[in-house]
């Protein structure tokens, strides 16, 4: 390999030209390249290999691998999967005085959003909520 100095030309990748051109090398450090100059635009800039030394496309993509996200979601407990499979938005708000059926969504003052499991008998459901199930009145 022929050592470089200042004043070689050497093919470098141009952020102005966005291409691989011939540059003069204007400035070493050590026995590395510090700075060229584009033969193609005049413009001075650092050193950067070419793609065919180093790439230039930088792979640091992979580090991005949304995989945290996807894993909590299987780490949800049954009854949020429920929750989130119920029809949420039409959750109806919770009153002792209403009647309420099997897979109907409710939204509960204190307890919040549930879904009736059991009719078990005229006045009592019994909901699952995210904390369980709890046994709740109706028709009152
Ligand atoms: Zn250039």
């Amino acid at each position: 390999m022929v050592t470089k100095a200042i004043g070689q030309e050497i093919e470098a990748y141009c952020g102005k030209c966005k291409n691989e051109t011939i540059h003069l090398i204007t400035a070493m450090q050590g026995a590395q390249i510090d700075k060229v100059m584009c033969k193609i635009c005049m413009s001075y800039h650092k050193f950067r290999a070419g793609t065919s030394a180093v790439p230039v496309i930088r792979k640091q993509k992979t580090v991005s691998k949304p995989t945290k996200g996807s894993s909590m979601k299987t780490r949800r407990t049954k009854t949020a999967k429920l929750l989130e499979a119920a029809d949420i938005d039409s959750a109806i708000n919770y009153k002792m005085s209403s009647t309420y059926e099997v897979d109907e969504a409710i939204n509960h003052k204190t307890f919040g959003l549930g879904i009736v499991k059991d009719v078990v008998d005229d006045q009592k459901i019994n909901v699952l909520f995210e904390d369980g199930e709890r046994l709740l009145v109706q028709n009152r």
